[in-house]
């Protein structure tokens, strides 16, 4: 059959459309519109609300007494918006969350070569309170995102004595929060009471030659860095800052550098979750970090930080309610790094 001069242009036409359909729907998938932000959290919400999975931690016994329903959704861009969902006030102890504000206070003072030498930067894929993860590695390699490397941050902050070293610590959380945070007294004395464990390994690390301070007293610091209040919205906040190069988006204060934010996201990428970060990363692409008390914060570098709590947690000591949220809330704004559109 002769062919007609206008199957071709109609055939263009309609690859042309369909095309031109696919990638503004691609492009429209990616745009963080307010509609598309409020709406991720509140079906994330929706979706996860009645999830009864998981326990609140109980080897530090106050946590045992928070309420398991606390469950808080919080989302602030590198613009300074902030969109919330369910109970954003209701304050948790920050625990293991603070490792990454001690650790980035320590890179802006000493630089990252002092944390690389002196802590160690790598994984140690055990649990966060190992004490064979020391015992192996000679006190070497002991990450400060979990409780070995945290303690050894710890006693290397900035200040002649233990109050100038808690008063550094203070600040420099209040600074990422955008506003004055204060002392959990029950949680801290809850922990104080009973962390022979964590001073265990503070006194195996001394013995190594790795801790830069009494060591007594720098789990001392540690265990009140732990206890520091935070809710959902200051956790988001706290990550923001990092989304934003250091700078926090809201009080337009910078905290730390760009440099220590580039140094401060890849130990959060790969030890953020503890013995979980793997799975972590493989699941959202972004770094992240966990706390005991049930706050998860991740960053999504130059665009918002995010943030859930929720106490009850998984074996690995992660909120379980935070995890699935932070995923599908990635996953629906289409922001995981990892996800490119190929060029056609
Ligand atoms: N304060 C807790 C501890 O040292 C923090 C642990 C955590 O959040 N994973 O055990």
């Amino acid at each position: 059959m002769k062919k007609s001069i206008f199957t071709i242009p109609w055939r263009m036409i309609t690859t042309i459309l369909i095309l031109t359909l696919t990638i503004s729907f691609q492009l429209k998938a990616q745009t963080l519109t307010k509609e598309n932000i409020q709406k991720a959290l509140d079906d994330a919400y929706n979706k996860f609300k009645d999830l009864q999975e998981g326990k609140n931690a109980d080897y530090i016994k106050e946590l045992a007494n928070v309420d398991p329903n606390i469950f808080g959704i919080a989302l602030v861009t590198t613009d300074g918006q902030v969109y919330t969902k369910g109970d954003i006030t209701s304050m948790v102890s920050i625990q293991s969350v603070s490792k990454v504000f001690t650790m980035a206070k320590d890179i802006e003072d000493l630089g990252p070569q002092a944390i690389q030498d002196k802590i160690g930067v790598d994984a140690t894929g055990m649990r966060f309170n190992s004490i064979v993860a020391v015992e192996l590695q000679k006190g070497k390699e002991i990450n400060p995102l979990v409780n070995p490397g945290a303690i050894a941050a710890s006693s290397l902050m900035a200040g002649a004595d233990s109050a100038a070293k808690w008063k550094n610590i203070l600040d420099i959380h209040s600074a990422f929060a955008g506003r004055q945070l204060s002392l959990n007294w029950p949680v801290y004395v809850s922990e104080a009471g009973d962390n022979l464990r964590n001073q265990a390994i503070a006194h195996l690390l001394y013995a190594y030659g790795r801790m830069y301070f009494d060591p007594v007293q720098a789990t001392d610091i540690y265990t009140k860095q732990c206890a520091i209040n935070v809710n959902a919205q200051d956790l988001a906040e706290m990550a923001a800052t990092l989304a934003n190069g250091g700078v926090n988006p809201v009080t337009k204060k910078k905290v730390v550098s760009p440099q220590t934010v580039m140094y401060t996201l890849p130990v959060m990428a790969t030890a953020g979750l503890y013995d979980d970060s793997g799975i972590w990363l493989f699941n959202s692409g972004i770094p992240a970090k966990s706390g005991v008390g049930g706050g998860l914060l991740a960053v999504c570098p130059g665009k918002f930080g995010i943030a859930v709590v929720s106490p009850p947690l998984d074996a690995a000591g992660n909120s379980v309610k935070a995890q699935k949220v932070i995923q599908y809330v990635i996953q629906q704004l289409g922001v995981n790094p990892y996800l490119v559109q190929p060029k056609q």
